[in-house]
């Protein structure tokens, strides 16, 4: 019973998070301003202004334009 509910659960934040629109947090977050790029509670993240905010899915997207923070270490 609890199972099938987390697991309903489970479907629907997948969804949410792959239609792009909502607050799903995403895995790296980058200034159009520098060339770091941050896990999203990085203090330095949390500085960047949302007109400069990019956001990643992957890893490899973020590093192949950014180097990682010396701080969170993405
Ligand atoms: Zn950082």
């Amino acid at each position: 019973m609890t199972m099938k509910i987390g697991l309903v659960l489970l479907m629907l934040t997948l969804s949410l998070s792959s239609s792009g629109c909502g607050q799903s947090p995403l895995n790296y977050v980058a200034s159009r301003r520098s060339n770091l790029f941050h896990r999203p509670d990085c203090v330095e993240a949390a500085d960047i202004k949302p007109k400069n905010r990019i956001h990643y899915a992957r890893r490899e997207e973020a590093a192949s334009d950014h180097r990682p923070c010396d701080i969170c270490k993405p």
